[in-house]
């Protein structure tokens, strides 16, 4: 079986899993969030286009917003930048990005635990997720600066 066909299923059976109904549209969305890891929702919305056709931006906007509703996708707000989406969910994984490039990596949990982190008050709030973005400048961006300075 090809691989991709077999991510069709499993991506059916999810979104059946989580009461979804399965469209084309969903299941275009999903395999393109799990193959680029970290889009954008443009990003997302010309990888889509690009394999089913005519899609709207607004149908892109309204499956992710589903999709992240329901936790199939986790959606990662930077500070100063889009929104970006990943397929990566419940391990509360953390974040490297670049502020030359905006490359964006993931970096397991700190200790291993969900949340990895004690807030040193919570307020009485209830915590799930703790959202840590480490900003820096990638590989990549630090060589290139060297080698032009
Ligand atoms: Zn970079
Ligand atoms: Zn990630």
């Amino acid at each position: 079986m090809e691989p991709s066909e077999g991510n069709t299923l499993d991506n059916e059976a999810l979104l059946r899993r989580h009461g979804m109904q399965v469209t084309a549209q969903r299941l275009a969305v999903l395999r393109a969030v799990s193959d680029r890891p970290h889009s954008t929702a443009d990003d997302i919305c010309s990888v889509v286009r690009g394999e089913i056709g005519a899609i709207s931006r607004q149908a892109v906007y309204d499956a992710l917003a589903a999709l992240s509703e329901r936790g199939l996708v986790r959606r990662i707000q930077p500070a100063g930048s889009p929104a970006r989406y990943e397929d990566r969910v419940g391990d509360n994984h953390h974040h490297l990005i670049c502020r030359a490039c905006g490359g964006m990596v993931d970096v397991d949990c700190a200790v291993g635990d969900t949340p990895c982190l004690t807030a040193a008050d919570d307020s009485g709030y209830e915590v799930d997720e703790a959202e840590v973005i480490y900003w820096g400048r990638c590989p990549e961006c630090v060589a290139t600066s060297i080698a032009t300075s």
